[in-house]
């Protein structure tokens, strides 16, 4: 069924159900430079330290490592680093690449039982251009 209602908010569309499957090896975590300052802080490391123990390079861009099991490291039943976790991971599932392509949202939510898919794409596109906006 298509719903046909304007003026949805993004908290219409998306709500964790906490599954963890985000987490769960469907490729890589970037992480930023704040991100990197902020988890290396909380973790007590430096940066440079925080690179080599706990990430691998994606080209020139730092993605966090993942466990045997290809769960992210910092995954252990939750998140251990809740507080500071990447940008990216706070942002999910209101990312770019939906704006680019729009069957990215159908496809994430393929792993992703907190996203809905019976919403138009253009509520879809104007929910994930609000977030970004509001975290930019
Ligand atoms: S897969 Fe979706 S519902 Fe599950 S923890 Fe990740 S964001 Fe939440
Ligand atoms: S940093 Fe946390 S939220 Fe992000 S993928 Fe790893 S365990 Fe999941």
């Amino acid at each position: 069924m298509i719903l046909i209602v304007n003026d949805m908010k993004p908290s219409d569309i998306f709500k964790c159900e906490k599954c963890g499957d985000c987490c769960k090896g469907y490729g890589g975590t970037y992480v930023t430079e704040k991100d990197i300052e902020a988890i290396a802080a909380y973790l007590k490391t430096d940066p440079k330290s925080f690179i080599k123990d706990y990430c691998y390079m994606s080209g020139r861009r730092p993605v966090l490592a993942q466990q045997k099991d290809g769960c992210c490291i910092f995954w252990d039943k939750l998140c251990t680093i809740h507080p500071v976790k990447p940008k990216m991971c706070k942002q999910w599932p209101f990312i770019k690449s939906v704006l680019i392509d729009v069957n990215n949202w159908q496809i994430m939510a393929g792993f992703c039982p907190g996203m809905r898919i019976d919403v138009p794409d253009d509520i879809i596109k104007e929910c994930v251009r609000k977030e970004l906006l509001k975290n930019q």
